[in-house]
């Protein structure tokens, strides 16, 4: 059975004429799954019942509960799906101004990074926009039903998977996000991650306004291939250069991700003078920003930096000119850090 869920209004249109339903039968569809965000075409009151029963017999609305979360001490909370066939996870991180989720693109991942447990899986299958779109509702609904958040206020595609490996149906779902037909949110709320795979990263920037986050990790080619395979087939160079040539001017931002390491099989880390001073070179005339993200473990090859070496890091991007942050690491206790991603369980049936 097809799912209306992650069907854009021009689809809608057609699904809502197929069933003997007028055109604008597709702007209501487009309301009640994006807007009122309805769980059974019953809810559907302005359709008319032969519509709803002609549409019943072709379509499921494509919405599924979490099968299961884990909360963590520090209030962040992990949520399993069942999504086209597969098991993928998603995080809510709450802070005090804002809620975020981090949501899953792929169920495993085909880039192989060495750090990255989610890495560890191999590829499992893409999420079509469906998938995609029913991690944000589902979670939204919970957080927004306990009375003590606001429910969601920012979106990162930053779970399992690499959205650029799955551009079309990630293009898809910030479509619908971000479309007054749909959830009406600004692009500017929602931030898309990338190692840098270049075919979908130029779609990306040319088809939405959504802000980047490219995992860098390590400037220097050969230390960063060791690391992340997929350098060898999209380099950091060529990604760097393709982002000097767009216009960064209208409000969107392209940041860094940058995990800090001491020590990385045996050999030194990324966090020495000598790699700052390459970052400096490689981003000179792209205004960005950088985000040090602390290693939380998980791997023994790779020894997280200590706290001095961080504060030393940032003092010397800030310095030279580069916006630079450490990002607290959250949901360690419950496997819900960046690259912690497994689907495997231990929390509560929801
Ligand atoms: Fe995939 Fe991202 Fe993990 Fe790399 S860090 S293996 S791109 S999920």
């Amino acid at each position: 059975m097809e799912i209306l869920l992650g069907k854009t209004l021009a689809e809608l249109q057609t699904v809502a004429v197929a069933a003997g339903l007028p055109k604008f039968a597709g702007k209501q569809l487009a309301e009640w799954l994006y807007v009122r965000r309805v769980r059974s075409f019953d809810e559907m009151t302005n359709i008319s019942l032969k519509g709803r029963e002609t549409l019943k017999a072709s379509y499921s609305i494509g919405r599924h509960s979490p099968i299961a979360h884990a909360d963590s001490a520090d209030g962040t909370k992990k949520f399993l799906f069942e999504a086209d066939g597969q098991f993928i996870e998603s995080v809510y991180i709450p802070e005090e101004e804002r809620g975020t989720l981090c949501v899953s693109t792929q169920a495993g991942c085909k880039m192989g990074c060495k750090f990255c447990m989610t890495g560890t899986l191999g590829f499992h299958g893409h999420l079509s926009a469906a998938g995609i779109l029913n991690q944000i509702f589902e979670v939204d609904a919970v957080v927004s039903s306990d009375g003590r958040s606001g429910g969601l206020t920012n979106l990162v595609y930053m779970g399992e998977g690499e959205p650029m490996d799955n551009i079309e149906h990630v293009l898809r779902s910030l479509e619908i996000m971000t479309a007054g037909y749909g959830c009406a949110w600004s692009p500017k709320r929602i931030t898309v991650s990338s190692v840098g795979v270049i075919t979908g990263l130029k779609w990306f920037l040319a088809e939405s306004d959504c802000h980047l986050a490219i995992s860098l990790h390590n400037p220097f080619p050969a230390e960063r291939q060791a690391i992340m395979p997929a350098e060898k087939m999209c380099s950091i160079a060529d990604v760097v250069a393709l982002l000097k040539q767009y216009d960064w001017s209208h409000q969107r931002r392209v940041s860094f991700e940058y995990i800090c390491w001491a020590e990385v099989s045996g050999h030194a880390g990324n966090t020495s003078p000598r790699h700052a001073k390459e970052l400096l070179r490689l981003l000179r005339g792209l205004p960005c920003r950088i985000n040090l993200i602390r290693f939380h473990g998980g791997n023994e090859q790779f020894r997280t930096a200590d706290e001095k070496t961080m504060e030393w890091l940032l003092d010397y991007l800030t310095e030279n000119g580069v916006t630079t942050t450490i990002r607290r690491s959250r949901g360690e206790d419950i496997l819900a850090a960046c690259g912690q991603l497994v689907a495997t369980y231990g929390g509560d049936k929801a």
